[in-house]
């Protein structure tokens, strides 16, 4: 499975980076886990937020956000749109399981109506 991550929302900051007080380095940023294989695609309901900043390139964590980040980030996360949690099947699926009921189907008439083939058995 590889995994990806569909950004919902990025959202510039104008607030002091906890690191280096730099006020315009640092990005918002809400997530939603995306897990690829070839025959599924899923989609995880619960958004990851983050924020980096891109003057110190650290990453924030919560612990470190200050009062007026934690109020925007507030104000962002309401304005976010969640995409529900879902499993999305791929072409290869859907091909597979074309090929098993062609299978099946093949299967079926060869032991139950071989004269349909040309066969006299
Ligand atoms: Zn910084």
């Amino acid at each position: 499975m590889k995994t990806e991550y569909i950004i919902l929302k990025e959202a510039t900051l104008n607030n002091n980076c906890p690191e280096c007080y730099s006020t315009n380095g640092m990005v918002l940023s809400f997530m939603q886990k995306r897990l690829k294989s070839k025959l599924l695609v899923k989609t995880k309901g619960n958004v990851v937020e983050r924020i980096n900043c891109n003057t110190c390139e650290n990453q924030i964590f919560p612990g470190q956000w200050t009062q007026d980040i934690e109020r925007v980030y507030q104000y962002h996360k309401k304005t976010i749109d969640t995409k529900p949690s879902s499993i999305r099947f791929t072409g290869l699926f859907y091909m597979l399981i074309f090929l098993v009921l062609l299978l099946v189907g093949a299967g079926y008439i060869y032991v139950y109506q071989p004269n349909l083939l040309g066969l006299n058995i």
